[in-house]
């Protein structure tokens, strides 16, 4: 069917509640990437879905026509993680080189940030030379000398590029299905065969309730298995900002301890580890935690890290240092008490202000911007300490003031939180 007779055909369908053939989704699919099919048409399609819903089969038929509307890579032996986004998540950064250590090689597709979450390939480009920007050939070479390479979206999965930006401008990004193909067509395309994705869950995620994040869980995980990946989920608290650095340089460095060992909060150290070791159990290496910890004991795991980024242009002599704005200011409690939260949508929308984030796409970053969080929920606090350090000079009032705002104060003592909440 030409995909101009077939949007109109779905659109008039969807409105009513109707499902979509494979053949009609397709066709849209092609015509829109293409070219054929225009916005306004595109969205109105994409509207009538998030309010009408699709069936799994509409979504399975829409991921992998979003799959296989570029180049497809295969890399079965290879192991990937996908985090649906969050505030100083770096998970990636930390427990990839961990499980490449380990001897499970990874092929990755990452993405920038947006909004309020962070995005790898804008944390690694805080490294100075450091490119994801890889061709076929490169990749394919790099993943199996080094064992770990990571490219930015582009060949890959089109068709979800182009969609994605027009659901980020017509309020259709937090739909089920739009979001399960759009993340599961990315990750077919790339064709890594073991897959965990980390759902977040939480004031900084998509998924504001577990029961969200479950069910969201659920279809990746399906929509995987379907397409030939073996797939499973961990859903993880996103309330509080993970770890202590929010900003893309600042997450790099503290990554960088992380991997030589060196002491981090334990939120962030149980989760990586965590994440690791299922990693290795996905691809069958056996006495997985036992080998998580001898690779950072041992300094294979920032070994692997510097050979990473050696590989994709990166200058490892930067990583001892790697430069932070030199504007920085303290933000003080106005109050004593125990932490009940520093709200990670706040926390990343005070970095977003600093220049560590986007608000649209295009918009300039601040690599050495961001903020350092100096207590986590559950310490006590004393009126006047302080609570956190800010870095960069744009708009560094408005941070100051969401800052103070996303910290929650409780007068009795807080548990710290649990930061994996789920598994599947
Ligand atoms: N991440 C994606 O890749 N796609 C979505 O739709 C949402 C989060």
């Amino acid at each position: 069917m030409h995909s101009v007779n077939a949007v109109i055909d779905a659109i008039e369908t969807k409105k009513f509640g109707g499902g979509l053939s494979e053949e009609i989704v397709r066709s849209v699919v092609g015509g829109y990437t293409a070219g054929e099919v225009p916005d306004y048409q595109m969205a109105s399609l994409l509207m009538a879905i998030f309010i009408r819903g699709m069936d799994y089969g509409e979504t399975l038929a829409l991921t992998r026509a979003m799959a296989e509307s570029g180049k497809t890579y295969s890399f079965p032996g290879c192991v990937d993680k996908h985090s649906t986004g969050g505030v100083g998540d770096k998970v990636s950064l930390t427990a990839l080189p961990i499980v490449a250590a380990c001897g499970a090689p990874v092929a990755k597709l990452s993405g920038r940030g947006l909004g309020a979450t962070g995005g790898t390939v804008d944390k690694l480009e805080s490294i100075p030379g450091f490119s994801c920007d890889l061709a076929e050939e490169r990749f394919t070479r790099q993943v199996e000398e080094v064992g770990l390479a990571i490219i930015e979206a582009g060949e890959l999965a089109p068709a979800d590029k182009e969609i994605y930006a027009l659901r980020d401008t017509t309020g259709t990004v937090d739909s089920l299905p739009l979001i399960g193909s759009s993340i599961v067509s990315k990750k077919a395309a790339t064709g890594a065969g073991h897959l965990l994705y980390d759902v977040k869950r939480g004031s900084g995620a998509f998924m504001r309730t577990t029961e969200e994040a479950r069910e969201l869980a659920g279809l990746l995980v399906r929509l995987s298995g379907d397409l030939g990946i073996e797939a499973s989920a961990l859903i993880t608290a996103m309330d509080n900002p993970l770890g202590s650095a929010v900003g893309n340089a600042l997450e790099v460095r503290e990554s960088i301890s992380l991997l030589k060992n060196e002491p981090v909060p334990e939120d962030l150290n149980g989760e990586v580890t965590h994440v690791a070791t299922r990693l290795l159990e996905l691809k069958g290496i056996p006495e997985s935690a036992a080998a998580v910890e001898r690779a950072l004991s041992s300094g294979a795991a920032y070994e692997k890290f510097e050979e990473f980024v050696s590989a994709q242009g990166g200058d490892i002599e930067a990583l001892e240092d790697l430069p932070i704005s030199a504007s920085v200011s303290e933000v003080r409690s106005k109050r004593g008490g125990y932490v009940a939260r520093f709200a990670a949508s706040g926390i990343g929308s005070a970095a977003l202000a600093l220049g560590a984030g986007r608000a649209k796409k295009g918009d300039k970053i601040d690599p050495g911007s961001g903020i350092e969080i100096l207590v986590k929920a559950g310490d006590p606090i004393g009126e006047g300490q302080p609570v956190a350090r800010l870095y960069g000079e744009r708009e560094a009032e408005r941070a100051v003031h969401l800052v103070l705002e996303a910290l929650e104060i409780s007068d009795e003592p807080v548990d710290p939180p649990p930061a994996i909440l789920d598994s599947l």
